[in-house]
């Protein structure tokens, strides 16, 4: 790939891209989608705000790929937290995407699939999309000692304390997680630490354009009860730290 070709720099709301997006080089709209121009940590970029959920992302990472011919596919946002322990403001990384609401429903409860695949008893069920070796190395070395934002107190609703990053699986679905019970059966059965509703649809169309991807999310809630009420409380510090940690990433590619 060209490395001339821009990133594609890609949030599902205005709150989260509004800390990445520099819109000097003119913009595009495209199936009601306003594609901008510009530049990220010196390389060009194409910066859109995608809208909620998978098919939205998956909408605008196809174009991203396929019409501005974007080399890599990065996401920043906020996302609910999964691993209890993780706390607001943590940052996660995906080094595995998994569609958690891709396949079939037996017993009143959906057993995933990779997407694509047959959702049929006795077809292998081990769905995901990995990030490759060498990314996540480059990406672990580049990320060592980054600064995330100290939490005060009035942030975390707890003890004041200093955000974390991580690397491992995100489940992505079309569903905003404000379920305790889900929560801990996406931590059984996925291992996840965090949940949204894009990331592994950009991974899915990615893989499709032999593109690398980046998911980067920090936690604006804890996917349970109370993330509805976390979720507005936290999402604009949350979507600037998740800022930082894709500036810093996108220093890789
Ligand atoms: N009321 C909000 C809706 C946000 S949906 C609004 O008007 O903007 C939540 C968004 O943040 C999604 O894009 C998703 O990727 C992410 N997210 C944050 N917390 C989440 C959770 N608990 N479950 C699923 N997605 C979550």
């Amino acid at each position: 790939m060209n490395d001339a070709a821009p990133l594609g720099i890609l949030s599902a709301i205005p709150e989260e891209l509004r800390h990445l997006e520099d819109r000097t080089e003119g913009s595009e709209t495209l199936a009601g989608l306003s594609f901008h121009r510009g530049r990220i940590e010196g390389r060009a970029a194409v910066f859109v705000e995608t809208g909620i959920g998978k098919v939205n992302a998956a909408l605008t990472a196809t174009i991203l790929a396929q019409h501005f011919g974007c080399r890599a596919l990065i996401f920043g946002g906020v996302a609910g937290g999964i691993d209890p322990a993780l706390g607001i403001g943590d940052v996660v990384v995906a080094t595995k995407l998994v569609q958690h609401d891709y396949g079939a429903l037996v017993d009143g409860r959906i057993e995933a699939y990779q997407p694509g695949i047959a959702p049929l008893p006795g077809v292998d069920r081990s769905p995901g999309y990995y990030m490759g070796r060498t990314l996540e190395t480059n990406l672990r070395a580049a990320l060592a000692g980054i600064e995330l934002p100290s939490l005060a107190a009035s942030v975390t609703g707890e003890a004041a304390r200093q955000a974390s990053l991580h690397f491992g699986t995100v489940v992505s679905g079309d569903t905003f997680v404000n379920c305790g019970m889900t929560r801990e059966r996406m931590e059984r059965e996925f291992g996840a630490l965090a949940v949204e509703m894009e990331g592994a649809a950009v991974a899915q169309v990615a893989e499709r354009f032999g593109r690398p991807w980046i998911v980067v999310r920090c936690l604006s809630d804890l996917a349970g009860v109370d993330s509805h009420l976390n979720f507005p409380a936290f999402l604009p510090v949350a979507a600037k730290a998740a800022a930082v940690v894709v500036r810093q990433a996108v220093q890789v590619l």
